[in-house]
């Protein structure tokens, strides 16, 4: 039997379903497992949002749609982006709405990336970007960011590792796993590099709601000149809680997204199409719910933060966005990130993620998620205190 391609091989299953999958076997055998390991939100989907794809399906709303989406819901990304950020869409030709943003990211960076063509990337940064990069040819430049300064993006950095071979830069802001918002000035720093070196801009906003305190969320698209280089994805898993739903769209320019729809019509065809229903009503609808799912986040955060404040040896600064403190474990003296957390999985039951899933930067760090319950976050805490006190 011949291999299969190498491409695939070498790349590795992702680590966090591989904590998803350690976590469930243990609960198999009757383990009780606190999981601070993923970012699903504990919340239910709204029932709005619930009620209109039940809806659309009854209605025998169970057919192909258009690649790009349905007319409804591209118009509802039209105005999302007018009303939020003051960018004109159109809604036949700028935007596609994906199976998730996973999905978005995907057909955006097999679009931009040749065989053989450097993606940079900000590190410690999400999981899956270096595997998708690989699965298109290419390879990530990780540009490490510095945790005693709090994970700023520094933009010579980002420009010392421009080669003739770069051709584009990934931003996820706000950030999974360090939890950082970026300022204007670090929005414009990147801005100002891909257009000095005539670099594309792929901008993951997937947490753009889920921000704290004072923190303001600038998309990249809305800053002068950026619009017509910056493909941004975003989509409704986090802020919706609609993780199941896999539901994303991607925003580019119009020769961008008419060769990202080669890969969406290839590839996936369309999103689900009573489940775009639901993304209607989610964009449309009342954010009321939205809204008070946030506030509930920001609270938990502030309850992981000062539980790990209390344990010795355990660092970490309250994160501006998203749903995951990046927490410092190096005084711990284990040998490495992996290492304690595969000896906190099996000795006290909690599941968080290392820090070396998210690339360079990462080592000494843990990322756990607050997106599940208080019940959790307090159990965690009380089996970190009682391993470490
Ligand atoms: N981008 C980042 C930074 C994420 O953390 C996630 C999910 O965890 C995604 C993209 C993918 O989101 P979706 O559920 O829409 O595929």
């Amino acid at each position: 039997l011949r291999t299969v391609s190498k491409r695939v091989e070498r790349l590795k299953l992702s680590e966090t379903y591989a904590i998803l999958d350690r976590v469930r076997k243990l609960r198999e055998q009757g383990e009780d497992v606190i999981d601070l390991g993923g970012g699903e939100p504990s919340f239910r989907t709204p029932d709005h949002i619930t009620h209109a794809a039940i809806d659309a399906l009854s209605d025998g709303e169970t057919h192909y749609t258009a690649s790009r989406g349905t007319k409804a819901l591209l118009e509802a990304v039209t105005q999302k982006y007018k009303r939020e950020h003051d960018l004109e869409l159109d809604a036949d030709k700028n935007i596609i709405i994906t199976p998730s943003a996973k999905h978005a990211l995907f057909i955006a960076l097999m679009t931009l990336l040749d065989d053989g063509d450097e993606l940079i990337v900000p590190t410690p940064s999400w999981v899956s970007y270096k595997a998708m990069a690989a699965m298109a040819g290419a390879t990530v430049k990780a540009v490490p960011l510095d945790g005693k300064t709090g994970f700023m993006l520094d933009p010579d950095a980002l420009e010392q590792a421009v080669t003739p071979r770069t051709k584009a830069i990934l931003i996820n802001n706000p950030n999974n796993p360090t939890g950082r918002v970026l300022t204007r000035e670090e929005v414009l720093g990147v801005v100002q590099v891909a257009l000095k070196h005539g670099l594309y801009i792929v901008s993951d906003e997937i947490y753009e709601k889920v921000i704290y305190d004072r923190s303001r969320h600038i998309s990249i698209a809305s800053i002068e000149g950026a619009a017509p280089i910056t493909v941004t994805i975003s989509g409704f898993s986090k802020a919706y809680a609609m993780t199941g739903w896999r539901l994303g769209y991607v925003v580019s320019s119009e020769e961008i997204s008419h060769q990202m729809l080669k890969v969406q019509q290839h590839t996936v065809g369309c999103a689900g199409s009573f489940i775009q229903f639901g993304g209607v009503a989610a964009l449309a609808g009342c954010q009321q719910r939205i809204a008070e799912m946030v506030v509930s986040y920001q609270q938990r955060r502030d309850r992981l933060v000062s539980g790990l404040e209390k344990i010795n040896g355990i660092t970490c600064v309250a994160p501006e966005g998203a749903l995951y403190v990046f927490a410092s474990i190096s005084a711990l003296g284990f040998e490495n990130s992996m290492a304690f957390t595969r000896w906190l999985l099996e000795t006290v039951k909690v599941a968080v993620t290392p820090g070396t899933a998210f690339g360079e930067g990462g080592e000494g760090y843990i990322r756990l998620s607050f997106a599940g319950s208080d019940e959790d976050i307090d159990e965690a805490v009380s089996r970190l205190h009682y391993a470490f006190q």
